[in-house]
């Protein structure tokens, strides 16, 4: 069974870097459970926010630089937070990023803070241009939570 993105889903990749926005059009061609695009590019402020009431451990997110998207996993209606989906919808995005031949990184994989809606593409391929974020990719310990 094949699922299609909704009209919401699909503006909510806006400005998303077109590598990361390629997987996600292939996963939801193969996915065996049904997603929706949460949040793509983020804004300085709501990342403020989000680090300030503890849902977020940095202020130097990939969502600031569109290499990062939330996806939900869809069911009935309402976006729904079991594991087991999560597990299934990121096999899904990895097997998308194989075939499309980029690297890509899972929230969930993390040790600490994981984070299951998360999926982004590492600073090491894909630095950000600028700013701190680029000093923070040559660092090796950048790795790691940066939901
Ligand atoms: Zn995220």
């Amino acid at each position: 069974m094949a699922f299609v993105l909704s009209a919401r889903s699909l503006r909510r990749l806006t400005g998303v870097n077109p590598d990361l926005i390629a997987v996600v059009m292939r996963a939801i061609n193969i996915t065996p459970v049904d997603f929706t695009v949460l949040e793509g590019v983020r804004s300085g402020a709501r990342q403020r926010w989000l680090f300030d009431h503890g849902k977020s451990k940095t202020l130097n997110s990939r969502h600031l630089t569109g290499h990062a998207v939330d996806l939900g996993v869809w069911r009935d209606g309402a976006v729904v937070w079991d594991w087991p989906d999560y597990r299934r919808l990121a096999s899904a995005m990895k097997k998308a990023a194989r075939c499309e031949n980029v690297p890509l990184e899972w929230g969930g994989d993390w040790r600490h803070f994981k984070d299951g809606p998360h999926f982004q593409l590492p600073w090491a391929q894909y630095p950000a241009p600028g700013g701190p974020a680029s000093a923070e990719a040559s660092s090796p310990a950048s790795t790691g939570a940066s939901s």
